[in-house]
């Protein structure tokens, strides 16, 4: 799409000045740039202008970290550094996609085992796969030989593909994939819930895990709409899947996700994408924290509420609670409305912030009101 700048175009007087919508660069010198890009982008391959960087998946029952996601970083030497989102379009354009992931892929396993050679526990290494490189005759060698270059093991290696490998030729992904998984590695479904998958095509599929996109984790702690999530979850339970969500910035929208019973997260709130250092660092330090807090929450109290109308409130004030009183735990899960409420007779919940309907839910006592 164009941005056009009044401003600028007031200034060359009848000539249009188009810009881009992204970051307003003139038009024209993006598209400048962009075949500057395609033509020095199998030299950068060569050299080591490509590296990855390391966002960690955090555990937040633990609190520990479970694994991370891999993300391609490209420094061009006059033009700095080129963000993902524009230069994997080109190498899709210029069939260069297959090297660019065979190069994430064995930096990514590569990785990994010198981590565990480190000291640190095993982590899951999540590397992105574009729908066009799946359907590569070699993809399947790639993933092997990085696992064999490494010696990582395949549980430790999960790919992430969007859901538009459902828009092209399924017939030849589906068997690339299914090769990849009878070598043991992992696969998940990003940016879940944006793309046009029907649940027949998601059943057809073996995966293992869905990433909930980050626009739905956004609208979370304004209060928005949290149906989507809570649809997501469904469906990965009826089909036996787990969930990360991504895209996760601030404690609240970290603390719903699990009241919902979204456990695994990923977002600025806990890292940005780090060099492999920086994240070594990180998971030793949180790894380290979690483990004495661990030690001095002895109290835990287990708050339930119904899903929709009190989960952000509710969730506002357990972060507040956290934040004063860190020697004791505090869990809070939504369960829809009647299983709230059964958890709480039977004791399950210390606590269930549940609006009562009078004459129905008398026996729902104590009432206790939430300050
Ligand atoms: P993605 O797979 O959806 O990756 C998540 C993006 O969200 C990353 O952007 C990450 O830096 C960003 N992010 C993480 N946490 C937060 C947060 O809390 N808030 C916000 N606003 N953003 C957050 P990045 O690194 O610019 O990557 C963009 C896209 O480029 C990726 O989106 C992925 O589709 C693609 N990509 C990156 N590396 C590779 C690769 O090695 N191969 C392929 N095929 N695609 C890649
Ligand atoms: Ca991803
Ligand atoms: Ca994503």
């Amino acid at each position: 799409m164009l941005f056009r700048s009044e401003a600028a175009a007031a200034q060359v007087g009848n000539q249009a000045c188009f810009y881009h919508e992204q970051d307003r660069t003139p038009w024209r010198e993006r598209a400048r740039e962009n075949l500057k890009l395609a033509e020095d982008l199998e030299s950068a391959l060569a050299s080591d202008q490509f590296f990855l960087q390391y966002q960690p998946q955090v555990h937040l029952d633990t609190q520990q970290v479970y694994g991370c996601e891999a993300l391609m970083r490209w420094t061009h030497p006059t033009l700095g550094s080129i963000p993902p989102d524009r230069f994997i379009p080109i190498a899709e354009e210029r069939d260069l996609i297959h090297r660019v992931g065979q190069k994430a892929l064995a930096l990514a396993c590569a990785q990994a085992v010198a981590w565990q050679q480190a000291g640190l526990p095993e982590i899951l290494m999540c590397v992105n796969v574009s729908h066009t490189e799946i359907q590569h005759p070699d993809f399947e060698n790639s993933v092997r030989s990085a696992l064999e270059a490494s010696g990582l093991s395949p549980r430790l290696l999960e790919l992430e593909v969007t859901e538009s490998v459902f828009a092209t030729d399924l017939g030849q992904s589906e068997a690339n994939l299914e090769k990849i998984q009878r070598l043991g590695v992992r696969l998940a479904i990003d940016d879940f819930g944006t793309g046009y998958s029907s649940l027949a095509q998601l059943s057809q599929l073996s995966f293992n895990r869905l990433k909930i996109d980050k626009s739905f984790v956004h609208d979370l702690a304004s209060g928005g709409d949290q149906s989507v999530i809570l649809g997501i979850l469904l469906i990965a339970e009826a089909l036996g899947k787990t969930v990360v969500a991504e895209g996760v910035e601030t404690d609240v929208e970290a603390q719903i996700l699990r009241a919902m019973g979204c456990n695994v997260v990923q977002g600025y709130l806990y890292a940005r994408p780090e060099s492999p250092d920086n994240f070594q660092a990180f998971v030793e330090t949180i790894n380290r924290v979690s483990s004495s807090e661990r030690r001095r929450s002895r109290v835990r109290v287990t708050v339930g509420t119904h899903a929709f109308d009190q989960a952000g409130t509710v969730s506002h004030a357990v972060s507040a609670y956290q934040a004063a009183h860190s020697d004791v735990g505090v869990v809070h899960q939504v369960h829809r409305n009647l299983k709230c409420r059964s958890l709480f007779k039977a004791g399950d919940l210390d606590l269930a912030v549940i609006s009562s309907v009078p004459g129905i839910d008398e026996d729902l006592v104590p009432v206790r009101a939430w300050e």
